[in-house]
């Protein structure tokens, strides 16, 4: 017999609005002895079944929601999840000539834990709940299933999942090891990503419509690319005609790669219009500051500042800090892109913090653009959890 679980009288409510997780304060009695991962049947407290859940003993999210109908978490159901996974993004990899795209965004694509990104003909997994582990080997039949031409890696080394008392994993899945540089396309901008020792899965792909709409305020312009990664800004900003990128990060390979990037779309970076700038973007700004350098645009997307909600307060500080140090080194009406990718920090709560960075900064700040998460990272109406990166552009007079 399936095991089962029980929820405490009204805990039903959020999945009848298919919210997909259970809280273990949310469960009542469990049926059976559910093994870590194991596919598990949910019931309301009056015995109505509701669902198929993944178990998490571990974890207070206790278990995610595969499926709301009755049907086996098998093969089939993956290829299912997967193949519609792919259709609602067939337009958008067409429309952006996309060779690298985020296809499950977990929760959000109906498979809780689970984030594939596509490059080339490279799937790379990261599985963070205990369920998804638990499927693992399923799932990659279902891969191979759907994507016969592809290898598969897997980077599932992320801390969280010890919290799902998880060891982190790295490694090939299917077919070959990843080359050093997979060259993939969006935008008719060519990035080289290194998929086993890049940041996550290998890139940034959720700021891709940030980076285009990016595109048209940086013609003839001073640009300061900020945590610029392996260059994405930058790339975007030079197509765009900058005068000049200066891109800071702390990680010398993924400047190394920026540089090669820039290189590979034959950019012209001779006589310094792209510089590559290894530093600690904190110490930067406040330098630029006191020598009154001064740049036309400044691009902000920093790391995620706030892992938890009792991180919140100490991101709210970093952010506000940042930002009030880019409207210092702007000229008059130049132009901030400014990025927050802490879902616990939502919109309103940005808007605020750049309002606060606008008073100690002492300029006025024009909110003129809203952005947010690539169109192949979407929201589920169920799931608003799914909603994590928002950005601004703000003119500063
Ligand atoms: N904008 C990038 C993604 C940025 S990810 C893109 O579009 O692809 C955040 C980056 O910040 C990482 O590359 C990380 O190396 C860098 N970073 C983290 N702390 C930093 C610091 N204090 N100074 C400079 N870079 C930092």
């Amino acid at each position: 017999m399936t095991p089962a679980i029980y929820l405490v009288k009204g805990r039903e409510k959020s999945l009848r609005r298919k919210h997909p997780w259970i809280f273990s304060r949310g469960i009542q009695r469990t049926e059976g002895d559910p093994q870590l991962g194991e596919t598990i049947d949910v019931f309301a407290h009056n015995g109505q079944w509701l669902a198929k859940a993944a178990y998490s003993p571990h974890s207070q999210i206790r278990a995610r929601v595969w499926s709301f109908e009755q049907e086996t978490i098998d093969q089939t159901f993956f290829e299912k999840r997967l193949a519609q996974a792919l259709l609602l993004r067939q337009d958008i990899i067409a429309r952006d000539g996309l060779t690298g795209f985020r296809l499950v965004a977990a929760e959000s694509d109906g498979l809780p834990g689970i984030t594939i990104d596509k490059y080339q003909n490279f799937l790379v997994c990261q599985l963070l709940s205990a369920g998804a582990e638990y499927q693992k080997d399923v799932l990659v039949q279902a891969l191979q299933s759907q994507f016969p031409d592809c290898h598969i890696y897997e980077r599932s080394d992320v801390a969280v999942r010890k919290k799902e008392g998880l060891e982190e994993r790295v490694g090939v899945l299917h077919g070959e090891m990843p080359p050093s540089s997979v060259v993939i396309e969006e935008n008719d901008v060519k990035i080289s990503v290194d998929i086993v020792g890049g940041h996550k899965t290998g890139f940034y792909l959720d700021q891709r419509d940030s980076r285009l709409q990016s595109m048209k305020y940086v013609n003839q312009k001073e640009v300061l690319n900020c945590f610029s990664y392996t260059g994405g800004f930058g790339l975007y900003a030079l197509k765009g005609g900058a005068k000049r990128v200066i891109n800071a990060d702390v990680s010398q390979p993924a400047l190394d790669t920026a540089k090669y990037n820039a290189q590979l779309n034959e950019f012209d970076i001779a006589k310094k219009r792209a510089v590559f700038l290894n530093a600690d973007v904190f110490k930067l700004l406040r330098e630029y500051r006191d020598q009154g350098t001064k740049f036309d645009v400044v691009i902000m997307d920093p790391p995620k500042f706030a892992e938890s909600k009792n991180q919140l307060n100490g991101a709210c500080r970093g952010y506000k800090d940042i930002n009030m140090l880019a409207m210092q080194i702007l000229k008059p009406g130049g132009t901030l892109l400014t990025y927050s990718c802490s879902g616990l920090m939502d919109q309103v709560l940005f808007q605020k913090i750049i309002a606060d960075a606008a008073v100690d900064a002492q300029r006025s700040v024009k909110f003129i653009e809203r952005f947010e998460q690539a169109a192949d990272h979407p929201t589920d109406s169920a799931y608003p959890e799914g909603f994590y990166l928002k950005g601004f552009a703000c003119k500063v007079l």
